[in-house]
């Protein structure tokens, strides 16, 4: 016989939650599924009535559930809040041509106005031409770089005040291995935060910071979610793949090991001699930086100039080069600042 739905309901149990271990009906996985996400919310007063959200939308399985419980909670418990998808089409054949569609049809499934910012028209490039130019090696740093500032020029245009984004538990413990990993102490210390970029640039959150990745896919399973679950054809990330594979090894010997990462990141203290970046703005594009030249104003630079590897690497010795070579032929535009209304300020 079934085992019965453990919180009581009367209904039998379809699944164990991955987080609990907990045999649960389907509607009573959905009602702790999304009461977890919305006790995430409020803890960390993370919307104030009135608010313009953007939910960083990929198509992919985090961010179509993120559009779908974001939706849900802001009905729910009237969270007052006008909700927009703002997507970011890297230029990749194959891949976010078609995530993007499952993007356009999430759009009219929950009613959530959509808007699609290009590599294309912000820098003069796709991620297809990158590719062709710095081969699959350092690509993701570029993409990388690239999108978050891409992010937060389509966050400016559209004058959010804060943007959403769908990294799940796993993420944020993996990165919390990586940093470890690499000594990187900034990172570390900012890896675990629910919110960022509250001094200076758009603020943007985690709502699933807690949210377990295989729980994730099983909401979006049993609520039948319109997602795209291709993996990227560009991508080695190598490192992060060990991390993920790791964390997936310990997940298998005991459940709360992803929260456990995520809780010791957090009350990591860092020492008062650890030299911690300041922000600042780029003085070429204006967006927020710690350095006097932001990352994407020199890989682009180094994009343009055909020395794809000016960017990468430490940030001392890349500020240097890339100062100069400053000036050195570029046929291609730098980083357009007539599109930035918000940026830093
Ligand atoms: Fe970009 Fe790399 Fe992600 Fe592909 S895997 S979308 S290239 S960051
Ligand atoms: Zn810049």
């Amino acid at each position: 016989m079934a085992p019965k739905c453990k919180t009581g309901c009367g209904k039998n149990a379809i699944l164990k939650r991955p987080k609990t271990g907990d045999a649960l009906c389907r509607e009573c996985f959905f009602w702790a599924f999304e009461t977890e996400v919305h006790n995430t919310v409020t803890a960390a007063r993370l919307f104030r009535r009135g608010q313009y959200v953007a939910v960083a939308a990929s198509g992919g399985k985090d961010s179509t559930v993120l559009a779908h419980v974001m939706k849900e909670l802001n009905q729910r418990y009237d969270y007052g809040l006008r909700l927009v998808l703002l997507s970011i089409d890297e230029g990749i054949t194959g891949y976010r041509d078609d995530s993007l569609e499952t993007v356009k049809r999430n759009r009219d499934q929950y009613g959530i106005p959509l808007t699609v910012l290009s590599y294309e028209d912000l820098y003069g490039w796709t991620m297809d031409d990158i590719v062709k130019q710095v081969g699959l090696r350092n690509n993701c740093t570029f993409c990388g770089v690239f999108r978050r500032q891409a992010l937060d020029r389509g966050a400016a245009q559209l004058g959010v005040d804060q943007i959403v984004t769908g990294h799940n538990a796993d993420d944020i413990a993996e990165t919390v291995v990586m940093n470890v990993l690499r000594g990187d102490i900034a990172r570390l210390q900012r890896c675990t935060a629910i919110s960022t970029g509250t001094e200076g640039s758009i603020p943007r959150s985690k709502p699933f910071k807690y949210t377990y990745e295989k729980e994730i896919v099983m909401y979006a399973y049993f609520k039948k979610l319109d997602y795209f679950s291709t993996e990227c054809i560009y991508s080695p990330n190598a490192y992060r793949g060990y991390a993920r594979a790791y964390l997936k090894d310990l997940e298998a010997i005991r459940a709360t090991s992803i929260i456990d990462i995520i809780h010791s990141g957090e009350s990591l203290a860092v020492r008062d001699a650890a030299r911690l970046p300041t922000q600042g703005t780029c003085s070429r594009c204006q967006y927020i930086s710690s350095q006097p030249v932001c990352k994407a104003c020199v890989l682009l630079q180094g994009l343009n100039q055909g020395r794809p590897r000016l960017g990468i690497g430490k940030s001392s010795k890349v500020q240097e080069r890339a100062r100069e070579t400053e000036g050195e032929s570029g046929d291609r535009s730098e980083v357009d600042s007539a599109t930035v209304t918000v940026g830093a300020g």
